[in-house]
């Protein structure tokens, strides 16, 4: 099925809030919203793969990306690129589909500037930093320094939760998955 606008749906939450899982069961649930593959200078995590969580680019890679205007947004985030390419956007309008991007606030506020009319934004935030550390730690994949810097980033994304569209907490996955699919429902259905 194909939504009759596109949109851009956009979230946007600090690292270890359960962004990835809620992202994952909206595109199992809304056949026409396709997930936007960005691009990023971070060395891949575990079992990631190329192309498949992103599109992992050297430095210089994704700077001539940047000079030859290839990214809709672009940010760093963590001390790496990342990017969204404006052909991910097009190519998905154009065959009706509309496009979940996981992205940080700055490319989200970026994305609502460059698309007024077609940009639904969420901000997904823990129900408390002390949870958000929790989880973060259970993950064990990031080192202490990285998992700091990421608390850290935390308090200042959490500072910008009122510029987006709709804010959704946390605080059991059932209940938090229930209010983003009403919200994305009523853009794309
Ligand atoms: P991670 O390294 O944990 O996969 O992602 C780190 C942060 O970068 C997350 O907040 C994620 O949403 C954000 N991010 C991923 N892709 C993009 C992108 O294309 N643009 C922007 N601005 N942020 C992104």
């Amino acid at each position: 099925m194909k939504s009759r606008t596109p949109f851009l749906i956009v979230i946007s939450a600090p690292s270890g809030a359960g962004k990835t899982t809620l992202c994952q069961r909206l595109l199992v649930e809304f056949p026409n919203l396709k997930l936007s593959i960005s691009s990023t200078t971070r060395a891949p995590r575990g079992s990631e793969k190329d192309g498949v969580e992103y599109h992992f680019l050297t430095s210089e890679a994704f700077k001539d990306g940047i000079d030859q205007g290839r990214f809709a947004e672009w940010a760093q985030v963590h001390g790496n690129y990342y990017g969204t390419a404006k052909q991910t956007i097009e190519s998905n309008f154009k065959k009706g589909y509309s496009v979940l991007l996981d992205i940080d606030v700055q490319g989200a506020e970026l994305l609502r500037q460059a698309f007024p009319k077609q940009c639904f934004s969420i901000f997904i935030a823990p129900p408390s930093m002390e949870e958000l550390e929790r989880r973060l730690r259970a993950r064990k994949t990031e080192r202490e320094e990285v998992i700091l810097k990421r608390l850290e980033n935390a308090k200042s994304e959490m500072d910008q939760k009122h510029l987006f569209d709709a804010v959704v907490v946390n605080d059991s996955l059932d209940n938090a998955y229930a209010q983003l699919k009403a919200l994305v429902e009523k853009k794309i259905r």
